[in-house]
């Protein structure tokens, strides 16, 4: 199994939608309660408007990854992403951001 392959059975996939860069996230989804058992945070992709749950394992991937710390709770915290495996090849930019009030 490739590592693309990998991350999209641990992360997630939807279908693919039309990618503008300009997506923003809405609030009232944010803040609703996380459906997966595992799932810590949510993310959401600027590119193609994408809401989805990370999970613990996901979390590991993208500190690996990446250089973002995501808290144990993040409250009212979620993960922005320029681009995610919908809209891209990889999930890009992820950045630990407020919800908005
Ligand atoms: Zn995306």
């Amino acid at each position: 199994m490739d590592e693309h392959t990998l991350k999209a059975q641990l992360l997630g996939t939807m279908k693919p939608r039309p990618v503008t860069g300009a997506f923003q996230p809405n609030r009232e989804e944010l803040f609703q309660s996380l459906e997966g058992p595992d799932s810590i945070v949510r993310g959401f992709c600027q590119g193609c408007g994408m809401l989805f749950e990370i999970t613990t394992e996901g979390k590991q991937i993208f500190q690996e990854d990446f250089s973002v710390r995501i808290p144990d709770n993040p409250g009212e915290h979620y993960v922005h992403f320029s681009r995610c495996l919908l809209c891209d090849t990889e999930y890009r930019d992820p950045e630990v951001r407020s919800i908005p009030r």
